[in-house]
């Protein structure tokens, strides 16, 4: 899989050194290439920014940089084209999920007070936003992005179960965990999970999801296969 960045801050990108996501990238599990939008204006001043018309506050990006620079990363528009921006489709699970299946895709981020529509009307496939706020640019979303995504590329985690039992993988937030010491500063780790029983574990943890979900995110469980959770009825056997 690739992910191409168009931007005019490639330096934010750095960060993708780091971590799991910098390992799995030095070792050729997926590539992330940085273009600099910038590079691609025939302004002798390198601008790539303009008032808006109609006024306004800000400056916005000029669609010619960013056209070219599309243009020249994917001539024959074989990525997904994203533009992140705040009015943009929420991010959410099931989103990263898909577009993990992507062969390519490519994130162009937004500064200023945004981009001239008429590139995104002719280039970009979706618009995505990562929350209900506004950042200054689009450089953070696509490394969320970029982040999320990547979690779901085989050879990025560890193991598979990384994934698997994580909040919102079953429609709910994730129980809580805990590991050495047994007690610490006074606090015992819930007996229920030293004592082995594996289907009591499985309920607890169950138990303290919904009880998470319901406080922090009750907007979740309107979507959630609750039927999932419940016991199975057992089929009467007749005589
Ligand atoms: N004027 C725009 C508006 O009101 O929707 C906000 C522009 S914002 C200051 C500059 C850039 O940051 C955007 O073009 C976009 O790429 C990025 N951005 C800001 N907040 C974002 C969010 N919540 N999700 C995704 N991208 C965001």
């Amino acid at each position: 899989m690739k992910f191409d960045i168009l931007t005019v801050f490639p330096e934010y990108f750095d960060v993708l050194k780091h971590s799991l996501i910098g390992k799995a990238i030095g070792d050729g599990v997926f590539d992330v290439q940085v273009t600099n939008i910038r590079d691609f204006t025939l302004d002798k001043h390198k601008k790539t920014d303009d008032t808006p018309y109609g006024g306004g506050a800000g400056m916005l990006m000029t669609p010619d940089p960013i056209a070219r620079s599309i243009e020249h990363v994917d001539p024959n528009h074989e990525a997904w084209r994203i533009y992140m921006s705040p009015r943009g489709a929420r991010l959410n699970q099931q989103k990263v999920e898909s577009l993990a299946s992507c062969q390519r895709i490519l994130i162009l981020c937004g500064d200023y007070e945004g981009i001239d529509q008429r590139v995104i009307d002719m280039f970009i496939d979706e618009e995505l936003s990562i929350g209900d706020y506004v950042l200054t640019g689009g450089e953070l979303p696509a490394l969320v992005t970029v982040n999320a995504v990547a979690r779901y590329i085989d050879g990025v985690l560890g193991s598979n179960a990384s994934t698997e039992e994580e909040s919102f993988s079953n429609g709910l937030l994730e129980y809580p965990q805990y590991t050495r010491p047994e007690v610490y500063r006074g606090v015992s780790v819930p007996k229920v999970l030293l004592d082995g029983n594996h289907k009591d574990i499985a309920n607890w943890r169950l138990e303290k999801s919904l009880e998470i979900t319901m406080k922090n995110r009750p907007d979740l469980l309107v979507d959630a296969p609750i039927d999932q959770y419940l016991p199975k009825k057992k089929r009467k056997h007749k005589k």
